[in-house]
Parts: C-alpha cells; sequence; structure tokens
C-alpha cells in the first residue's frame, strides 16, 4: 500500500493493523498533551488519531458512544448527575444528555484542543454542548475526581484514551477508589476496556483493581467496534450495587433515536464469550 494514500495503525504489541485509504490530511498539531491528526477518508467520513491511534470516525463512532453510555443510564435507577472523563470529541456527551433524567453532564477532558478540533471536523457530535446541563472542563480526570466531594455524581464514564500517557492513571486502583469515594449510593462507573480478544489481562487487571477498590459487581459488556484493534471492543461498568438487572421497560420505550443501541442489544452485549467467564471465574 502506498503509505501517502493510506492512514495505518499500527498496534505492534498485538502483531496487528488497521488501516483507512485517505483523501487527504486536514490537520496535524502538537498539543500540550499528545499529538492530533484529522484525516478524511475514503469511506469513513473524517478520522481523528492521537498518538498514532485511531480514536472517532464519522462513520462509525456511534457503536462506541451508544455503548459508553445507554447500557449504563439504562442500568442506573435514576441517574442525574453523570461526568464523562475524557471523552473530548462530545460524541458521549451527546449520548448522555438524551436522557430526561440527566440533570447534569459534565465533561472533563485533559486536552482543550481535542474538542476544538471535534467542533470543527465532527460538529454532528458537538450538537449538545450548549446544553444548559451540559458542562466542559478541560482539566485532568484524575485531579477532578480526587478532589470531589462524596455523594457529587452517580455514573463516571471514563471514555479515554488508551492505559498509555496521560490516560495511564485513569486504569489504576487509586483511581478507581477516588471514583468510589464520590459516587452516590447507586454510584457506577464505565470504563472503555479494550478488545477481549487482544486484551484480555488489560480487562483481568481492571476488574481486579475495580474489585479491590470497592465495587462489589462488575459486568463486562461486548460490542461491535471497527475502528480499534480486532473490531471488537468492551466496556467494563463497576457498580456499588447489583448489576444483574437493567432498566429494559424504560430502554424499550426510550424517547429518543439511536443507530445501534436498543434493548435487545443491550441483552446481547451482556452475554459473556465462554473464554471471558473461564478468565474472569464468572
Ligand atoms: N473513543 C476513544 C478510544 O477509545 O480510543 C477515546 C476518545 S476520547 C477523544 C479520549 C480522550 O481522553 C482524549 O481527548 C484525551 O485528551 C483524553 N484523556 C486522556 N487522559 C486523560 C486524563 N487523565 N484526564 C482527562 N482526559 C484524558
Amino acid at each position: 500500500m502506498n503509505p501517502s494514500e493510506w492512514f495505518t495503525e499500527q498496534a505492534a504489541d498485538t502483531g496487528t493493523a488497521f488501516s483507512l485509504k485517505i483523501k487527504q490530511k486536514l490537520h496535524e498539531e502538537q498539543s500540550e498533551f499528545q499529538f492530533l491528526e484529522i484525516y478524511e477518508t475514503e469511506s469513513f467520513g473524517n478520522l481523528m488519531v492521537i498518538d498514532g491511534c485511531t480514536m472517532v470516525s464519522t462513520r462509525d463512532n456511534f457503536f462506541y458512544h451508544e455503548m459508553m453510555s445507554h447500557p449504563a443510564l439504562f442500568t442506573h435507577p435514576n441517574p442525574k448527575r453523570v461526568w464523562i472523563i475524557g471523552g473530548g470529541d462530545c460524541g458521549t456527551l451527546k449520548e448522555v444528555l438524551k436522557h430526561s433524567t440527566v440533570e447534569e453532564a459534565v465533561q472533563i477532558d485533559i486536552d482543550e484542543r481535542v474538542t476544538r478540533l471535534a467542533e470543527i471536523y465532527f460538529p454532528e457530535l458537538c450538537e449538545s454542548n450548549n446544553d444548559p446541563r451540559a458542562q466542559l472542563k478541560f482539566i485532568d480526570g484524575i485531579k477532578w475526581v480526587k478532589d470531589a466531594a462524596p455523594n457529587s455524581v452517580d455514573i463516571i464514564i471514563v471514555d479515554s484514551t488508551d492505559p498509555i500517557g496521560p490516560a495511564q492513571g485513569l486504569f489504576s486502583k487509586a483511581f478507581y477508589q477516588d471514583c468510589f469515594n464520590c459516587l452516590s449510593e447507586n454510584g457506577m462507573v464505565v470504563q472503555q476496556s479494550e478488545s477481549a480478544l487482544l486484551h484480555l489481562k488489560l480487562i483481568g487487571e481492571m476488574r481486579d483493581a475495580m474489585g479491590s477498590a470497592g465495587f462489589s459487581h462488575l459486568q463486562t459488556l461486548f460490542f461491535p467496534q471497527c475502528l480499534y484493534p480486532s473490531g471488537w471492543w468492551s466496556a467494563t461498568i463497576a457498580s456499588k450495587t447489583e448489576l444483574s438487572q437493567f432498566r429494559e421497560l424504560d430502554s424499550a420505550n426510550k424517547a429518543f433515536d439511536t443507530v445501534f443501541y436498543n434493548v435487545d442489544i443491550h441483552k446481547a452485549a451482556l452475554a459473556q464469550p465462554e473464554f471471558v467467564k473461564k478468565a474472569f471465574s464468572i
């Protein structure tokens, strides 16, 4: 392949790569925190890349943004206060604000430039940014959670980059303990947890750290995401209270549009493959 015509993310540690044919590079810059690139692709619309890793494309972001938000929001009994740690492209924020129970949604991304670029190249993801319930903060999510008072929030969504660079601490027991301390009684964290095919060890370590931070109930959900390594991604929910059921009736009667999520997709995402059950003794 001619590298000037293709963007390729190499996941060297897993021996895999994913490519998209590009029309042109629209932008690149070194922000204070990371190297940001925007491409126009042949068939996936615009593509954001951070430090060489694909983050979001126009065509397939709905899988990730919907599955990072709706399963947790339809599991919590009455989610009013939601924080999104990372998520600077604003796609998860847009999905969270679709829930009428939500009174406050705060997005805390360390890098303001990600959001400013999303406003230009992914305006459809930013269309709810002026919702009066939304707040955008540009600081380190680790510090934000550490400094928060008890009972400040109902759901924390960790929509971060991979566990390297500024996101590394978002995958630690200390961070989950800080989350536990500022969550309300039925509070939960949901975090993107990579690919069960390629990163099973990481998911296991996350689940162990969440458990030892005090979260007694864990659930890993699976969904497609062709942009990310292996094309099969996951999110892990860590909750203070029972997770065996979600608000199925509310999900079935949801009063907003989605592209992927519905009540049957939610049920299907909860199904655990045999090798996952074996690895996590569930
Ligand atoms: N969907 C993407 C994925 O899984 O690859 C994540 C997209 S989102 C753009 C990731 C965001 O996490 C980036 O904007 C980055 O700035 C942010 N981030 C990384 N570390 C962070 C931290 N410690 N606090 C807040 N935001 C952080």
